[in-house]
């Protein structure tokens, strides 16, 4: 079974737990570090032979063309993340239209290649956005994974299905939600980034060989540049809560996730939709 392996591309300082403490307007007097860290994941891909999606920032193409290169060239997919992280939830439909346009444009232009796939930052579609699927629809897009089907202190969507599904009748759009697990009743996430991270890598192990052998489909899995950084600038300002889940075991997330992809079947969230796309018909 092959299982979509992921990474969103964004620096240290473009995540949710930051937002009330570093402006956008800081951004660009910052130390950048998402180019060597996206540098760091396609050799740890290679290591492990695994192909994978680039859901990348709009920002981050803009600012880094040769690296969206580099990124084609290892045959990855790169598709779209929005264009500076807000989340789908706090936009009007006007305004995530034109985020998704904004992004569209600069990942076409730096990489060559037009993305059909889009990650809402912060898996941000949910009851809030019910325009969100059929304006990326009208913009193009194949699929979204964009969803959590949990519910969660940032975000969540407990009554979404918790796989692949069309959430627009009649038409091509497929929603691949990131992975969770049901146990003793309570839904857990189990599609990586601070939960992979943060827990022991049996749950993860175990959670993926359970959705894929116990309920016979493919896993969602994601995680971000930073989060194998060890060397990243600390920001002093932040809540506590959220340094805690930022910084914790990035120097042990190289070797587990390499673990990780050895462990399972890995490849594009475009070649899972593909497949999951047959399934639905
Ligand atoms: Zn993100």
């Amino acid at each position: 079974m092959l299982n979509a392996l992921s990474v969103d591309v964004e620096d240290w300082f473009q995540v949710g737990a930051f937002e009330k403490v570093i402006r956008k307007d800081e951004w660009d007097r910052l130390p950048h570090r998402v180019e060597r860290n996206a540098d760091a994941v396609l050799a740890l891909f290679e290591e492990a032979g695994v192909a994978a999606t680039f859901f990348t920032l709009g920002w981050v193409a803009e600012r880094y063309p040769a690296l969206m290169r580099r990124v084609a060239a290892a045959g990855h997919e790169i598709a779209s993340h929005g264009w500076d992280h807000d989340r789908v939830f706090s936009l009007t439909p006007d305004q995530f239209r034109a985020d998704l346009r904004r992004a569209h444009a600069a990942i076409a232009e730096a990489s060559g290649t037009a993305p059909r796939g889009y990650r809402a930052p912060s898996f941000s579609i949910d009851a809030r956005t019910p325009w969100a699927h059929e304006i990326l629809a009208e913009e193009g897009y194949a699929y979204s994974s964009s969803v959590a089907p949990l519910a969660h202190d940032h975000y969540g969507w407990p009554e979404a299905p918790r796989f692949a599904y069309r959430p627009l009748p009649g038409a091509e759009l497929i929603e691949l939600p990131v992975t969770t697990v049901d146990v003793a009743g309570r839904r857990l996430a189990a599609g990586g980034g601070g939960f992979f991270r943060l827990l022991p890598y049996r749950f993860s192990d175990w959670a993926i060989r359970r959705v894929n052998e116990g309920e016979g489909r493919p896993a969602v899995f994601y995680f971000h540049p930073w989060e194998i950084d060890p060397g990243q600038p600390r920001v002093a300002r932040a809540p506590l809560k959220s340094r805690l889940r930022h910084y914790s075991r990035l120097s042990a997330m190289r070797p587990k996730l390499l673990r990780l992809f050895k462990a399972h079947g890995w490849t594009r969230t475009a070649d899972v939709v593909a497949a999951e796309r047959e399934r639905l018909q």
